[in-house]
């Protein structure tokens, strides 16, 4: 697989996977007004973020 269809099919920043899924503990990225790095704590009822450039898996930039 190359360098750039492996981004092109990276399931965790483009919305497919999580990059962190535990019992309670989630994290995601997401698209808002900028890219971020969310991560859940479900039983805490807490999450915090982050704000990322680069996927990463994959080392794909992100932009929205
Ligand atoms: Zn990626």
């Amino acid at each position: 697989m190359t360098e750039i269809k492996a981004k092109q099919e990276c399931p965790y920043c483009h919305g497919h996977a999580d990059l962190i899924h535990a019992e309670d503990i989630q994290g995601d990225i997401e698209f808002a007004e900028y890219v971020f790095l969310r991560m859940s704590d479900d039983y805490e009822n807490v999450s915090y973020t982050t704000e990322i450039s680069y996927c990463p898996k994959c080392g794909r930039k992100l932009e929205v």
